[in-house]
C-alpha cells in the first residue's frame, strides 16, 4: 500500500462529506483505551460510501477494518497499518416502522433500546446497557441476560468484498453463540431490522432499569475494559472457574482480571496490549492446568 491509495480513499470519503483522520490514536476508539494510531480512519456517514471503500481496498490490497464502538476489541499498541472504517454516530439513523426498527450499522444499541422503550416496544430491554453499536451486535450475535440479536433481528443488509449489497434474513446469519456469519466471511453490516411486540412502557423501562442495575452492580464498569473476556465454557462460567484458580485481582502490569467481576480483564492503570495479552494468557494457563478446561477468547484481537 502507498500514499496514493489513501490519498484516493480521503479523496472519494471528502466526496460524500465524510470525516477523514490521518495517524488517529485507536485508544480513543476503544472501550480498552487501548491501541496505537492507524494509517487513516474514516467515519463511513452512508452504505454508498463504504460500497466504495470496501471495493478500493479490496481492488487495491489495501487492508482494512470494520469497527463500530470498539467494545470488544484489543487493538496493538504498533496500531493498524491500513484503513479503519468506522460506523459509529455518523451512521446510525434508527426508524420505527410499526413493530419493526430499522436502524444505520452505527446506532449505538443502548440509543435503540430507548428508541423502543419510547414507542413501547418490547423484546431488547436484555441489550440495554450492552455499549456496542448494532452492526457490532449482530456480528456478535451479542446477548445478555437471557437474550440474544438471534431472538429480535428479522433481516440486515450487508456488503461484500466486491462492494455488492447483500440481504440476509435471520435464518441465513447463522447466529449462534457469539458467533455469525459475518464473522466467517468478510461482510460487512450496514443495516439492520429489529421485529418487536406491543408492549407496556413502565414494564419495558423498569426491566431496563433493573438490568442496567444489575450491571452497575456486578460490573467494573469504573474500568475500561471490553466486556467478558472469555466466552462461557459449555455447562459452566468463565468468571467461576477463574476465581476458583486463585486467579480473581491477578495482573501482568496495568491490567488486571477484576476483582468486582473475574470475567473481565480491566485496564487498570494505563495497561498496554502487552498487559492484556499477559494476562488473558496466564488466565487461559492455569484454568487448564487446573481445571482441564480452555478458556476460549472473545475479545477480538486486531493487530
Ligand atoms: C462494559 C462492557 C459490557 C459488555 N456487555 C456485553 C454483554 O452483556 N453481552 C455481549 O454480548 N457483549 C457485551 N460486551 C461486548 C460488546 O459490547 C459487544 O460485543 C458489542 O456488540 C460489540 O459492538 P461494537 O460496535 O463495539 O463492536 P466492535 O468492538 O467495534 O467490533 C467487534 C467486531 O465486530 C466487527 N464489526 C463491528 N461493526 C461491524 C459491522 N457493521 N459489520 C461487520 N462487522 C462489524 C468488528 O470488525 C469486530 O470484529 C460488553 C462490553 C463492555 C465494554
Amino acid at each position: 500500500m502507498n500514499s496514493n491509495d489513501y490519498a484516493l480513499l480521503a479523496q472519494t470519503a471528502q466526496s460524500y462529506g465524510a470525516q477523514v483522520l490521518y495517524d488517529e490514536p485507536m485508544n480513543k476508539h476503544t472501550s480498552f483505551k487501548i491501541g496505537g494510531r492507524c494509517d487513516i480512519m474514516i467515519k463511513i456517514n452512508c452504505e454508498k460510501l463504504l460500497c466504495e471503500l470496501v471495493r478500493h481496498c479490496n481492488e487495491n490490497s489495501v487492508p482494512y477494518y470494520i469497527i463500530g464502538r470498539g467494545s470488544n476489541i484489543l487493538v496493538s499498541d504498533e496500531g493498524l497499518r491500513g484503513a479503519v472504517l468506522l460506523l459509529g454516530s455518523d451512521f446510525g439513523s434508527v426508524r420505527v416502522r410499526g413493530d419493526e426498527i430499522i436502524c444505520n450499522a452505527g446506532a449505538s444499541l443502548s440509543a435503540v433500546c430507548r428508541v423502543a422503550l419510547e414507542n413501547s416496544l418490547t423484546g431488547l430491554e436484555f441489550a440495554y446497557g450492552i455499549p456496542g453499536s448494532v452492526g457490532g451486535a449482530v456480528f456478535m450475535n451479542a446477548g445478555a441476560y437471557g437474550g440474544e440479536m438471534k431472538d429480535v433481528v428479522v433481516s440486515c443488509r450487508c456488503i461484500d468484498e466486491q462492494g455488492r449489497i447483500k440481504e440476509l434474513s435471520n435464518d441465513k446469519m447463522e447466529l449462534s453463540y457469539r458467533h455469525s456469519i459475518f464473522s466467517e466471511k468478510k461482510l460487512c453490516i450496514t443495516s439492520v431490522t429489529f421485529k418487536l411486540k406491543k408492549g407496556d412502557k413502565e414494564a419495558i423501562n423498569s426491566r431496563m432499569e433493573e438490568l442496567m442495575e444489575r450491571r452497575r452492580k456486578k460490573q467494573p464498569l469504573e474500568y475500561p475494559s471490553a466486556g467478558s473476556t472469555f466466552k462461557r465454557p459449555k455447562g459452566d462460567f468463565a468468571a467461576r472457574l477463574i476465581e476458583e484458580c486463585g486467579l480473581k485481582g491477578a495482573s501482568c502490569g496495568g491490567a488486571e482480571v477484576s476483582t468486582k467481576h473475574s470475567g473481565f480483564v480491566i485496564n487498570r492503570d494505563n495497561a498496554t496490549f502487552d498487559d492484556v495479552m499477559g494476562v488473558m494468557s496466564m488466565v487461559k494457563q492455569r484454568v487448564f492446568e487446573q481445571t482441564g478446561i480452555a478458556l476460549e477468547c472473545e475479545i477480538l484481537i486486531m493487530k
